[in-house]
């Protein structure tokens, strides 16, 4: 039997991209995700089963029918200001829930985890870029959620001999719609595909704060290509096979660039003139944060490929015109069967 990955919220942003590559990598994809984000996943190299990833049942059944080697958990709710006002939720998705799937995989022997963990266990620098040895004190439950979930892998590490790798990723984004992948959040509200909307729909775009203590006032951040972190996460698969100790690594470039940046290298590839309103600080936004990769490059010998500016938002922008293209032509086929009823009456 082939092995096999279960991958939770497979169907998602950056675990599609994740999925494909662990595909073309030789591993049988399992993919469990509820699809509640209205995303669509229709890819004939995953099985998809349709369910919550904390369903024992469902979970059960998979380590009990596939030779599953290790889970890659990406299935979270991951919106920061939403977890500010609905912590409930949050702990339990994101926390409790994400305990009971380690629960059945522990009770299956399946001991191999890669966690989705978060830039955010850090909370506000104290230094930059950030170290993996960074305090961590997150400022949002979204953040204490991804450093909870690392807590608990460290004592289940001791306890149980399950294995882990937690990669901290910055800010993932780009896209590789060549493979029919790309990010696809309802509602969207990372940077890059809304500064393109707005340049590609003549809309207003709102800078969240431009009075921080940066270059030019507005927030700097670490954008990291999604095909970068994919391969990350194979990485990371081999790095715990080879019985290497299970432990945290950051996933970022280690440069950053400011909201204003990101504009203006969108208007220039979009050849768009993008209109600009100023809005009040999001409340936890720290003014910079960029990551130190060095440990990633030197213990999983990751470094970035694809994650230069200039690809990021060429490939993010063709996934926005690959969807608008899809969009356009299922409405087409809308109308069509609408006239085709029409006739009929
Ligand atoms: N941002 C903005 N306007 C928007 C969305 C985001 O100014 O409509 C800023 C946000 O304040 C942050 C940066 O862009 O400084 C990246 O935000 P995003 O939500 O993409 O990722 P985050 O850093 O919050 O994970």
């Amino acid at each position: 039997m082939k092995p096999s990955i279960l991958i939770t919220g497979g169907a998602g942003y950056i675990g599609s991209h994740t999925a494909y590559l662990m595909s073309q990598s030789g591993y049988n994809i399992i993919i469990l995700d509820t699809l509640n984000h209205k995303q669509s996943f229709d890819h004939n190299w995953a099985t998809l089963i349709k369910s919550d990833f904390a369903d024992t049942k469902v979970l059960k059944n998979i380590f009990s029918n596939y030779n599953i080697k290790a889970v890659m958990h990406f299935a979270a709710f991951i919106e920061v200001g939403e977890s500010v006002k609905n912590p409930l939720q949050f702990y339990e998705n994101n926390v409790v829930k994400t305990v009971q799937l380690l629960k059945v995989m522990l009770e299956h022997n399946v001991k191999n985890f890669i966690f989705s963990s978060s830039c955010a266990v850090y909370g506000s620098p104290q230094y930059l870029p950030l170290t993996e040895q960074h305090t961590k004190n997150p400022i949002s439950p979204y953040g204490k959620n991804k450093l909870m979930v690392e807590m608990a892998l460290e004592d289940f590490n001791i306890a149980y001999g399950l294995n882990y790798v937690n990669l901290r990723y910055f800010n993932a984004a780009g896209a590789m719609p060549q493979y029919g992948l790309g990010e696809n959040h309802d509602p969207e509200t990372h940077l890059i595909p809304l500064v393109l909307r707005a340049a590609m729909e003549n809309k207003e775009f709102c800078i969240f704060g431009d009075n921080y203590e940066t270059k030019d006032g507005s927030c700097i951040r670490d954008y990291v290509h999604v095909w970068d972190i994919a391969q990350a996460h194979k990485l990371a698969l081999e790095y715990l096979q080879a019985g290497n100790t299970s432990d945290s690594f950051n996933l970022g470039t280690g440069e950053g660039f400011s909201v204003k940046e990101i504009v203006m290298a969108v208007e220039q590839i979009c050849c768009a003139k993008i209109n600009i309103a100023l809005k009040n600080k999001r409340p936890g936004d720290p003014a910079i944060l960029v990551a130190d990769p060095k440990k990633a490059s030197d213990i999983l010998g990751w470094s970035t490929q694809y994650s230069n500016l200039d690809f990021i938002i060429r490939t993010a922008y063709e996934n926005e015109n690959t969807k608008n293209f899809i969009q356009n032509k299922s409405s087409t086929q809308k109308d069509k069967e609408k006239s085709h009823n029409y006739n009929k009456i």
